[in-house]
């Protein structure tokens, strides 16, 4: 085709280069800072090899795998049930990416100190690229130390779940090279309220832990129907009870897990989250019967912290475009970076990232299997309070990220509306905002000795910044008092948020990112939106640190 002629319109000036070919771990210090401090030095040559790599081609695998969005396949040809689901095959990369890194069981295949901060880094800088499927590692990375309350059953299962080889085919697991693990907890009827569920489980012989059951009724989310294994709720005669329901029968057939259809989200689109059915679907229980939500906790803890990491993955990312843009764009005759306006929103920015960042690589140190008593305490309340507050974070910070590319962050191509599409939903999966906070309630009520770990690591902070001191203080004497204390839930929470990042940035962010913190959050300097930091901030200093030049 001939190109169409006369003068040229124009010449393209001053738009930014693609954000592409970067080391995303050699560009963010705090990153490698953290890392150290949780004793995960080992795995620097890891997350340096890793972060080279995702600059390059797995951006692209990100953007195919959500344009290009899975497609489910009920019926064969000739009408036989296949339940299968069809993915680009840039979603197959990145999953292949993934567990050949270990972002689904590095600990578990690693046990050693630093293992679940390392796989953290790991997967902080994955979700940078693409978040949705995330979704199925982080469950498989969840599901194991839920599947070892039942010895036989994780015995069968583990080997499976931590091959660091991806096997997409739909097949019986034993014949698979690698195995995936889901869960299905959440009902039409109830979500949070996992006591409402009416999924049934009927004993195919003796009753109990490890023995067979067939399970009949629906799951209205199901994430990842491919996986291979699956974590589900349902009621025996002695209640809510757990078990492991696999694809395929141990006879060689498929299960009767049905896939109903998959949900049209608001984002996460390369991930098929499902509704599925289950028609007297073959399964062992897990654990002891009756106690499904302690047995399938151990899961959902493991899945809260990775929404803490993958909130910060996501401000992180947009920032990451949002100060690259700026540092090449020019408007009223200097790059945007240069106006003292834009400092202000960038470092801002910058700061949030940083105390979601130090937040994150802290709680998940806390992980380590031999970790002391008072780190799996500190674990307990921390991961509700971390998971809460850096979640409700993540769509601010990213709007305003989006913000500074301008029009540009408001089209497709920037990969700034789809860090704003998944923004809201690690704060609406593994417990709602309210809900999580009525847990940290729980927690403080009945497991005194989290709230004297959480605060000890808190106190680890004190003498360095009076605001931090006073902030502290004012937290504890809130917590004194337990008048209306659920309607309250939410400032209790945020303010606990508050004291430990800042606690973690007295000692370890930059001073200058500290002293904005100190500033903005905990002495109130601040207004409600991002881009009020008060004068006297050393906002190029803050601004380098998070994207050296
Ligand atoms: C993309 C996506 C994928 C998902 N994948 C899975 C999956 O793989 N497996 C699975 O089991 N689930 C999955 N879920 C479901 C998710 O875990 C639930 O949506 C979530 O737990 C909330 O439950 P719900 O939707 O029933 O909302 P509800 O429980 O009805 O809650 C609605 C609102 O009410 C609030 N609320 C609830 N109780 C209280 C209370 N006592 N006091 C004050 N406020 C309260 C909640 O915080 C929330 O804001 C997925 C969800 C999404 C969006």
């Amino acid at each position: 085709m001939s190109q169409p002629t006369g003068p040229e319109t124009h010449e393209v000036l001053n738009q930014a280069p693609p954000l592409v070919d970067y080391d995303l771990f050699a560009t963010d210090r705090a990153l490698g800072e953290g890392l150290e401090r949780a004793g995960a030095a080992w795995a620097r040559p890891r997350a340096a090899e890793l972060g080279a790599l995702l600059g390059g081609e797995p951006q692209e695998w990100g953007r195919l795998a959500n344009v290009y969005t899975p497609v489910l396949r009920t019926h064969d040809r000739h009408g036989h049930r296949i339940d299968e689901v069809e993915f680009h095959p840039a979603w197959h990369d990145l999953m292949r990416t993934s567990v050949a890194h270990g972002l689904h069981a590095l600990p578990w295949r690693e046990p050693r100190a630093g293992a679940h901060a390392a796989r953290a880094a790991l997967f902080f800088m994955m979700t940078q690229v693409e978040a949705g499927h995330l979704c199925p590692i982080s469950m498989t990375y969840s599901g194991v130390p839920a599947l070892r309350a039942q010895p036989d059953v994780a015995a069968e299962w583990e080997p499976r779940l931590t091959s660091t080889r991806y096997d997409p085919r739909l097949r019986p697991a034993a014949e698979k090279t690698g195995a995936l693990c889901g869960m299905a907890m959440t009902e039409k009827q109830g979500g949070s309220d996992v006591r409402a569920n009416t999924t049934r489980a009927v004993a195919l012989g003796t009753p109990g832990p490890g023995r067979e059951y067939a399970i009949t009724g629906h799951k209205w989310f199901c994430s990842a129907p491919m996986c291979d294994v699956f974590l589900v709720l349902a009621h025996t005669e002695r209640g809510l009870s757990c078990f492991a329901m696999p694809r395929w029968r141990p006879d060689g057939t498929r299960n009767a897990f049905h896939i109903q259809r998959l949900k049209d989200k608001l984002g996460n689109r390369s991930n098929a989250s499902s509704e599925v059915e289950f028609r007297g679907a073959w399964a062992r229980m897990v654990g002891d019967e009756g106690r499904g939500v302690p047995t399938i906790i151990e899961m959902v803890n493991h899945t809260r912290l990775d929404c803490v990491i993958g909130s910060a993955a996501g401000m992180r990312a947009a920032l990451a475009q949002a100060l690259h843009h700026t540092r090449h764009r020019s408007a009223f005759g200097k790059r945007l970076v240069e106006h003292a306006l834009m400092q202000n929103v960038l470092a801002d920015l910058c700061v949030e990232s940083e105390a979601a960042t130090v937040a994150m690589m802290r709680l998940a140190q806390a992980y380590d299997d031999d970790a002391p008593a008072e780190e799996r305490a500190f674990a307990r309340l921390a991961t509700a309070v971390v998971k809460y507050w850096v979640c409700k974070r993540q769509p601010a910070a990213v709007v305003e990220s989006l913000e500074c590319l301008g029009g540009n962050g408001y089209v497709e191509e920037s990969g700034l509306p789809r860090l704003f599409r998944e923004s809201p939903l690690n704060g609406i999966w593994e417990g709602s905002g309210n809900v999580i906070c009525l847990d940290v309630l729980r927690a403080i009520g009945r497991e005194p000795e989290s709230v004297d770990a959480f605060f000890h690591e808190v106190d680890r902070g004190r003498g360095r910044d009076t605001r931090l001191d006073r902030f502290v203080d004012s937290v504890r004497d809130e917590l004194t008092d337990f008048g209306d204390v659920e309607a309250r839930a939410r400032r209790i929470v945020e303010r606990l948020a508050l004291a430990l990042q800042g606690s973690l940035l007295v000692r370890h962010g930059h001073p200058a990112v500290a002293d904005a913190f100190c500033a903005t959050r905990l002495a109130g300097d601040h207004g409600r939106a991002f881009g009020t930091l008060p004068r006297g901030i050393d906002y190029r200093t803050i601004i380098e640190r998070a994207w050296p030049a």
